[in-house]
Formats: structure tokens, sequence, C-alpha cells
């Protein structure tokens, strides 16, 4: 067990590289203000410090150590040249508050990141301010309502949500204000159209569709879908968290969608996880636009870069201009790509799962049947019921193959379900190596289901009482 950094801290043990004391601190700060009692900070060499969080780094698993194929994520590896253009001084070292005069490089970006993400998602303006997806879809439901409420359509306060839909879906429809009505989905997984039929009207504000969806389809009646709703008189939210499947090949704008936001941090180049910095712009149609929250950059007529504030804005969403070096990483991304080399990432996104799947089903059950789109959704019930292997199970027995495992018991429709989404930066020696593992798994619940209780074996940390760190939390040190 490694030791929290409290635990190696030694009485006077530290790194000096500042003066004791560079300023006479009393000098500025009230001495009423002033802190009378030292921190209790730990306290250790440089040295220590190092091996402390290089330990830490070791023991967990990131798309730099292997495989990660976490469902619904987009675990990809993502180039380290975006990464290097977001650390440029000139985009790292600015004020949001400084002269809008000494940023016009950096509003140059964020009008390029809004004009190619308009044209890859169909839409005629976007916004960069919201921080993750699930607050680009608060945002877009803000601009749904603003715009109803300004057509005098008060009585329209229904969101109508598959039952295939993200989480995030019905979640952010409720805290936009509107009630959410479910629609479940057919036998192959698609959205069923007679129940769509029978559940629009006039009270209908919006359908929020996740395309592909948490199965991994890509609905094949989506125009359909959209007339549907349009001719009830709603609107339309497309869910682009999945861009990655069919960026450069379809856009949302095109399929009849008023409303989109996407993930930068999934599909264009931003690692996700960890709680780090994400993005979720929320493009529109023109009739949406003046309701933007704050912030579009925009050229001025002269050539220079300024910001508009929308004349019937919802507000600011977020501070100044969003999480602007994530917009940076997503024009490096989409620049060295190209309108081709997205495309042809979402083709091999669509490949790589269905390789993958196919290896796959020579022993697991799928969740629906025929082709995915970049990810898959396989169901252990059955292996569960013959063998009392469940899918967290096998999970954990996948950390002992050393690679990171599907997302687990989601979607929620789909009993005992693993999601897996290898992404277009796997080679097929990965995708072969990680179907032995899944297929030598399966054999083992057959053959010595025991052993897969135990799992995994290998990592620093074993089988953890998950029930019981839920149910008695222990958040702070000492405790
Ligand atoms: C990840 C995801 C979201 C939520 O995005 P966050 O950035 O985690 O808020 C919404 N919808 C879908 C389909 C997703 O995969």
């Amino acid at each position: 067990m490694s030791m929290l950094i409290f635990e190696r801290s030694s009485a006077g043990r530290r790194l000096s590289i500042l003066p004791e004391k560079p300023v006479e601190i009393e000098q500025y700060i009230p001495s009423e203000c002033l802190r009378r009692q030292d921190l209790d900070l730990p306290q250790l060499s440089e040295n220590d410090i190092s091996r402390h969080y290089t330990e830490l780094a070791k023991r967990s698993h990131g798309v730099n150590d292997g495989f990660y194929p976490l469902g619904s994520c987009t675990m990809k590896y993502n180039p380290k040249l975006n990464e290097a253009m977001a650390v440029l001084p000139g985009f790292c070292d600015i004020h949001p508050l400084q002269p809008l005069a000494s940023i016009q490089g950096c509003l140059q970006v964020m009008a390029e990141a809004q004009k190619y993400l308009a044209e890859i998602t169909g839409m005629d303006a976007v916004t960069l301010q919201p921080g993750a997806g699930a607050h680009g879809e608060f945002t877009g439901l803000l601009l749904i309502k603003a715009y109803l409420h300004s057509q005098g359509q008060l009585a329209r306060n229904k969101i109508i949500v598959p039952d295939s839909a993200h989480g995030t879906n019905p979640a952010s429809a409720t805290m936009a204000g509107f009630s959410v009505i479910n629609v479940p989905s057919d036998e192959e997984g698609y959205v069923d159209l007679d129940l769509l039929q029978a559940a629009v009207g006039d009270d209908t504000a919006a359908l929020m569709l996740t395309n592909p969806n948490t199965l991994g389809r890509f609905d094949k009646n989506i125009l359909q879908i959209t007339k549907i709703v349009h001719d009830a008189g709603g609107l339309c939210y497309y869910d682009g968290a999945n861009l990655n499947a069919v960026v450069g090949l379809v856009r949302p704008g095109d399929m009849g969608f008023d409303v989109v936001h996407l993930n930068l941090h999934k599909t264009f180049s931003t690692p996700h996880g960890g709680g780090g910095p994400g993005s979720g712009p929320v493009g529109c149609k023109s009739f949406l636009a003046p309701f933007l929250p704050g912030r579009l950059a925009m050229e001025e007529e002269d050539g220079t870069y300024g910001w508009l504030l929308p004349e019937q804005s919802i507000g600011d969403v977020k501070a100044f201009y969003g999480n602007f070096l994530v917009a940076v990483k997503a024009l490096s991304y989409i620049l060295t790509l190209g309108a081709d080399g997205l495309a042809a990432a979402a083709s091999q996104s669509v490949l790589n799962a269905n390789y993958l799947m196919k290896q796959l089903s020579a022993s697991y059950d799928m969740a629906c049947d025929g082709l995915c789109m970049h990810e898959f959704v396989m169901s252990l019930e059955k292996l569960k019921q013959q063998t009392g292997v469940s899918a967290m199970d096998v999970a954990k027995a996948l950390l002992d193959y050393q690679m990171h495992p599907p997302t687990m018991y989601f979607p929620l429709i789909v009993h005992e379900a693993l999601m897996v989404e290898p992404t277009e930066t796997e080679s097929k020696e990965t995708l072969d190596q990680a179907a032995q593992a899944y297929l030598e798994i399966y054999r083992r619940a057959c053959s010595d289901p025991e052993s897969l209780h135990k799992a995994p074996q290998t990592t620093p940390v074993g089988r953890v009482d998950e029930v019981g760190a839920a149910r008695n939390p222990r958040l702070k040190f000492g405790d």
C-alpha cells in the first residue's frame, strides 16, 4: 500500500528554492487577516515529492499505458502536436480582461473554431462557452426555451427523450425546467416511431436524440423522427457527444436538427477524464442564434476580431470565453486532419468497433443484431445465469490483461451490459490482443468461474469493496 503524501512528511524537510520571506507580507495585508498558525502542509524534499507522484502515476492506467475502450467516452490517443499548440505562450499567458487589440490571434482562433464546428455540424452559429457535454445540453435547452417563450409558446414545456439516450439528456432537461417524456426503443434499438408519434403534441418543446445512441446505433429513421417532431411544432436537439462515429460524414443540421452540442474532450483531441477542462460547444440554426450565450468571437468589417453578445442572449453560461485552450486543440486537430482526415477517422472508428464486435460475438451476446457504429454493447445476462460470472467480474478480469475495462452496466436498458468503444487510434494488433483476452475470460467463466470472482490479481489494488466505499465513504485523511 502506498503512503499518503502527509505520511511521508518529516518535520523540517523541504526544498528551498525561494528565500524564506521574499516580501514583508505585513506591509500589504492587514494583520487581522494574516494566518496565526502555520498551514499543516506535508514537509518533503523535491526528490520525495517527485517519487510520490511517479509512484501514484504508475498505479493508474491511461491511454498512454494501453487499450482503453471505455464506451461512450472516446478515450482515443490525442496527438501531442495539439497539446504543443495549446501551450504556446501567446495562447497561455493571456488574461481575459486584457485589451482586445492584444489578443487578436486568440479571437481569430475562436472565430475559426466556431466557423469549422458550424460547418462540421451543419449549423449557422456556434458558442464555445459551455464547459462540458452536459453543460452544452443545458445551454441548448435554454436556447430552445428562450425561443419558444419569444414566440409566446409557453405551453411547450415537455422534452421527449428516447430510452436509448445518454443519462445526461433527461437530467439536463429537468435542470432547464422542462418535464421529460420517455420514449421506449423498438426491438432493434431504434426510436419506436409509433410511440414517438403518440408522444408529440402541443406541449412538445423538443426531442433530444443521442445519435449514435447508447446502443451504438445510428437511428435509420432519423429523418422521419425530426419530421414527426417538427410537424408537431417542436424543435430537435442532437446530442453530438458521439460525433466521433460520424464526423465529416453526415451533419446533424442536414438531418433536421435545430441545436447540437459537441464534446471537444471526446471527438476533438482533448484528453477526457479526471475532471480536466473540457468543452461542450453548442451549434444552432440561425433562428436560435440571437439567444446564444455571451462572447461569440467574430471578425469585424475591417478585418480585426472582436466579440459579440447576441441581442436576446440567455446570458453567460461560463466566465469569459469558456475553456479557450480546448478550442485551440480542436482547431489544431481539425486543421491537421482536414475534411478528408476527419471523415477517415470516423470511418476507421466504426471499422475498428465492428472488427472487434465480430470477434467477440463468437462467444458473447450482443445487445442488438447488425452492424454497430463506433461502439457496441454486449449483454452478459445469459453468461451470468449459466456461470455466475457477471459483467463486473469480466471487467475486473480485464485488468489482469493490462487493459482498461469497458463501460459497465450502461446503458441501463441492457442487463449486465458492457459497452466497448475501441476508437480509431488502435491498431489491428491491439484489437486482436483485446479479442483474445475477452475470449479467454469467457472460457474461464465456463471452466473456472471462481477465479474471475477474485480478479484482478495483478494490480496494486485488488477487488475493492464498492458498496462499502459508496455507503461509508472515508473522505478525509485520519477518518
Ligand atoms: C459523454 C456524453 C455526454 C456528457 O458529456 P460530459 O462532458 O461528460 O458532460 C452526453 N451525451 C453523450 C452521448 C455522451 O457520451
